[in-house]
């Protein structure tokens, strides 16, 4: 509205504007030229005047006749544009024209008329006849511009009025052309865009396009961008509405199908459980622990998966329960200490800052967030170590945990960064990947955290390894018990022989922090000054120490008294170390809470948990090799074809596979088990270099049976294994019987 209006206002003002100035310009030419005319007109009429008396007068005057000279001034004084005529005779002004002949004819002329006549046209009155010549007088002729100024005053006004009355009529008229012709389109144009708008943009509705001109061109246009734009609307609107019934469908799918999955995950680890506490040898009893430890993983990808789609359909609700933030952390990391030590890594973690026992949050959400960080960290690490540090930041109204985990593997690239926390996505996803996953785990722990009302980071450069920073803030408990072993009254003197630095720090730490005093050997004693130290009442001592046999000897010799404590790594067969009945108490790393406890327990008896290995003595007729990459899976199929009376070696994967086949002279092989994925070289392709004979040396195993053993259980995939030339196909998880029935049909 006030937009149009300011149109037509500046269209009214541009148009006064310019008419003013024309009609004012044309005005003032004609003024001055009117002006220039009656001033012509005025000078004509003095010199016609002057040669009429310069005619008349000498004679008059040369004769003095006085009557004559009157009436010829009174005639010419009738001119208008003469206001005064005076003739001077011998210097004194003797005749002048009637009006102001009393106050003119004095012998000396008032200063009034002396300063008029000082204006007026001058000319030599000349008499020249028989009678004699001579000057006779001198005329004098003022002329007068009072009827020019009238008539100039007459002319400016008419041009006044003529401009104003042109210009009203003139801008009326080009006021109404614009007004039919420009504005009144614009404005109706305006005011359906506007209605248009104004109702929720209701691109439904059209404009009038019987405008003339550009603006009928321009609401056509408008008219066809909206329909346009209506259909890419309605279009999108579509999509959406598709994608996101989809996506429902597919959450709901996902949440039945873990669900259907879950349900016998159930059963299979309740009931390995049940077997697990029933009196089983301490080798069934390790199997149904490697078991039990594959259906959990599992079930951890199931979990995975429902919880996608559990926040994916906004489902995930975040409980606040009180728990135990120390036990919980160490809870998480015992599995991952076996792994860690498959891995042939270090797994460090240093909780000594959690001195709060009880805290509210949500410990099964905490606990998958922690899971997936250190799986990953372990997972991706081949050589060094994983270390987790925590802090526990004490802000007033609640607790700020903070949590890092750091390792020394293989790192991201930065170029892969940006799309870490997306779901489903790999650093790397080719098939022969070297590593499993889903690539659903960070996308999980950053909603999760965001859940939580917290975040999670990380820091990571290729080859260098990584940093992944959790912040979760947590409640603050009314039990607010402090984190710490019992004391006893005379507090113990430790002495800590360990070489892994990073371990001998975070004893070294926490125990201080309990008030406990410890030496390291290192720091303070050589092993000779061991026997300096009788104070000394508990001895840690790693297992893996290099100068382990000698230090014990020195102890045995100069400490006999003190309490043993060997560290060992958390997968330790007692047997193994031959010094194991000269320890009080073996506890395993990572050391836990509790263990700690155990130490400085008085009263607990302590005891060395020692377990009898049993070596396997099956009877072998027939060799078989595995290709497997999976420690569990090598380890379950060496146990069942060991069960079914075989001799197996295991091949880690087809490179190690065929150097195994090449370089093992005394080895026969009758047979070999093929895993298909696997990092290096996969089992599709280790089996077509064996039939092409890459791995035939001294004994030709070109032609040997390959049976695939593998988890890839779809439609087609047996298809895939029979055309790169294996010759059978079980399925995982593997079932004895039908690797009993197979083995009789190839062997
Ligand atoms: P996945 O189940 O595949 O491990 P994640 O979402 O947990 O899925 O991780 C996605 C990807 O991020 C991994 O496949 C890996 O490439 C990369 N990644 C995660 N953590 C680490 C780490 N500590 N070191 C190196 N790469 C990592």
């Amino acid at each position: 509205m006030f937009r149009s209006q300011h149109l037509t206002t500046i269209i009214i003002s541009i148009l006064v504007i310019i008419q003013t100035v024309i009609f004012g310009a044309i005005g003032s030419l004609n003024y001055q030229e009117t002006k220039r005319n009656l001033y012509q007109q005025l000078d004509e009429s003095i010199e016609l005047t002057q040669k009429r008396l310069g005619g008349n007068l000498p004679l008059l005057l040369w004769n003095f006749n006085n009557e004559a000279i009157d009436s010829v001034i009174d005639a010419e004084i009738e001119n208008p544009f003469v206001e005064l005529i005076v003739i001077k005779v011998d210097g004194v002004a003797q005749y002048s024209s009637a009006i102001v002949l009393g106050s003119i004819i004095t012998p000396v002329l008032t200063e009034k008329y002396r300063r008029i006549l000082e204006r007026a046209t001058m000319s030599e009155l000349n008499y020249e006849g028989s009678d004699g010549s001579g000057l006779v007088g001198k005329l004098f002729i003022v002329s007068s511009d009072e009827l020019i100024k009238a008539k100039l005053a007459d002319l400016t006004d008419q041009i006044i009025k003529e401009t104003v009355i042109l210009n009203l009529i003139t801008a009326f008229l080009i006021f109404i052309t614009l007004y039919i012709f420009i504005i009144k389109p614009i404005t109706k144009t305006n005011n359906g865009l506007r209605k248009i708008v104004s109702e929720g943009t209701d691109l439904s509705q059209r404009l009038n396009e019987d405008n003339i001109g550009e603006l009928g061109e321009l609401a056509a246009n408008y008219n066809k961008v909206a329909c346009y734009v209506s259909q890419v609307i309605e279009q999108r609107e579509a999509s959406i509405k598709k994608a996101e019934e989809s996506a429902q469908l597919k959450s709901e799918f996902l949440a039945s199908m873990s669900h259907e999955i879950r349900t016998p995950m159930n059963g299979i680890i309740g009931t390995l459980n049940l077997v697990k506490e029933t009196h089983l040898k301490p080798k069934q009893h390790h199997y149904i622990q490697l078991s039990l430890q594959s259906a959990q993983s599992l079930l951890h990808i199931i979990n995975d998966i429902l919880d996608f789609s559990k926040i994916e359909a906004g489902k995930l609700d975040i409980d606040s329960t009180e728990f135990n933030l120390r036990e919980t952390i160490e809870d998480i990391c015992e599995p991952f200490a076996i792994k860690a030590q498959a891995n042939n890594i270090a797994l460090n973690i240093d909780l000594h800052s959690i001195t709060c026992k009880k805290l509210i949050g949500d410990s099964t959400r905490i606990r998958q967030v922690l899971n997936n960080l250190i799986s990953n960290a372990i997972k991706f690490t081949h050589e060094g170590e994983v270390f987790i540090t925590t802090q526990l930041l004490d802000k007033q109204t609640h607790w700020l945990f903070e949590c890092n985990i750091i390792d020394t593997g293989i790192g991201i690239p930065q170029n892969k960064h940006h799309k870490l926390f997306s779901s489903f996505s790999q650093v790397d996803a080719s098939t022969t990947r070297q590593y499993g996953g889903t690539g659903l785990g960070l996308a999980i722990v950053e909603q999760l955290c965001q859940l939580m009302d917290g975040s999670v980071s990380f820091k990571s450069k290729a080859g260098e390894g990584s940093c992944f920073s959790v912040c979760l803030p947590l409640q603050k408990s009314n039990n607010s018990a402090v984190l710490a072993p019992p004391q006893p009254a005379k507090k113990p003197k430790l002495l800590l022989i360990d070489e892994d630095k990073t371990h001998e720090r975070l004893v070294v730490d926490q125990l201080t922090q309990w008030g406990f005093e410890i030496i390291t050997l290192h720091s303070h004693m050589s092993l000779a000054d061991i026997s300096q130290q009788q104070s000394i009442d508990i001895v840690l001592i790693d297992n893996q120490h290099q100068q382990f046999e000698k230090i014990m000897d020195t102890l045995d010799e100069r400490l006999p008294q003190s309490l043993r404590v060997l560290l060992t790594p958390v997968c330790y067969q007692a047997l193994e170390n031959e010094h194991h009945n000269r320890f009080n108490k073996h506890i395993s790393k990572p050391i836990r809470f509790d263990d700690w406890c155990s130490v400085f327990d008085n009263t607990e008896k302590l005891q060395t948990v020692a377990e009898p290995v049993q070596k396997n003595q099956s009877a072998q007729q027939k060799h078989i090799l595995i290709v497997e990459d999976n420690i569990i899976n090598q380890e379950v199929a060496l146990a069942i074809l060991e069960g079914l009376g075989y001799k197996a070696d295991i091949a880690e994967n087809g490179v190690e596979a065929i150097s195994i086949l090449q370089e093992r002279q005394d080895t026969a092989y009758d047979l070999i088990f093929m895993d298909c994925q696997m990092p290096e070289m996969d089992g599709y392709e280790t089996t077509k270099n064996i039939r092409k004979g890459k791995a035939d040396a001294i004994k030709k195993v070109s032609t040997l049976p390959i049976i695939a053993m593998t988890a890839n259980a779809m439609k087609g995939d047996k298809e895939k294994c029979i055309a790169a030339g294996m010759d059978d196909y079980i399925s995982k998880p593997v079932d004895p019987t039908k690797i009993q029935e197979t083995l009789k049909q190839w062997l």
